[in-house]
């Protein structure tokens, strides 16, 4: 954890499904300290994927009594199942200076910019919306319709690019990290972020 952040950093990372964000955050995981927050979904759980790591796989009558008892911090509706981030976890990240990524969609991202006015948020982009449909394909998940699906979706989630406050293109995975980290390191050194460094340095040189 950063000593001298006087408060947490909230990251919104939104990416089109199947342009490699998932690869590229564990990845960013392993270059800096970052909390990942966990999301809570109603859609069926993949081959590969972990109950309790990749999400909370749950069903709706679930999803829904967590958002009525108000411990669902933002949620979407996306391709007919629900997604949400439980707002505990990230509560107390924040509160305890750490930076947390959340991995959402654009319609929670523009919630998350409204309730949390200090964070920031990066569009992850494919390097053309032919690579996408060839990585959708790759991964072989979803069914022809939910490709095309997921296609319409994307097309209009890179609209909405321009509101977020980074763009990174994933063409090489490893510059897509590198860039990333370096939007992290230098938005952690604002001097809004690190209001306290100051009287810590100069206690130290009077102790
Ligand atoms: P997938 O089904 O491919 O895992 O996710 C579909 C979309 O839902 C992705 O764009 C993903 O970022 C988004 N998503 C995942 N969890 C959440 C969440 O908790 N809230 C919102 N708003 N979107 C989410």
């Amino acid at each position: 954890m950063f000593g001298n952040t006087q408060q947490g950093l909230l990251v919104v990372l939104s990416a089109p499904s199947g342009c490699g964000k998932d690869t590229v955050l564990s990845e960013l995981d392993n270059r800096l300290e970052i909390r990942r927050s966990v999301s809570m979904t109603t859609r069926a759980i993949r081959p590969q994927e972990t109950d309790g790591v990749d999400y909370y796989f749950v069903d709706e009558p679930y999803f829904l009594k967590m958002l009525a008892e108000d411990k669902i911090l933002e949620y979407t509706s996306y391709s007919g199942h629900y997604y949400g981030t439980p707002r505990q976890a990230v509560d107390e990240w924040l509160r305890a200076g750490e930076t947390v990524v959340l991995k959402i969609e654009v319609e929670g991202a523009e919630n998350v910019r409204r309730l949390y006015p200090d964070s920031i948020s990066i569009f992850l982009v494919p390097p053309s919306m032919h690579v996408l449909e060839e990585r959708l394909r790759k991964r072989s998940s979803e069914s022809e319709e939910e490709i095309q699906s997921r296609m319409t979706i994307a097309r209009s989630e890179m609209q909405h690019a321009t509101q977020y406050d980074y763009i990174v293109v994933n063409d090489r995975l490893d510059d897509a990290v590198s860039d990333i980290r370096a939007i992290i390191r230098s938005e952690r050194h604002k001097t809004s972020r690190c209001g306290n460094i100051i009287s810590e340095v100069i206690h130290h040189a009077e102790s």
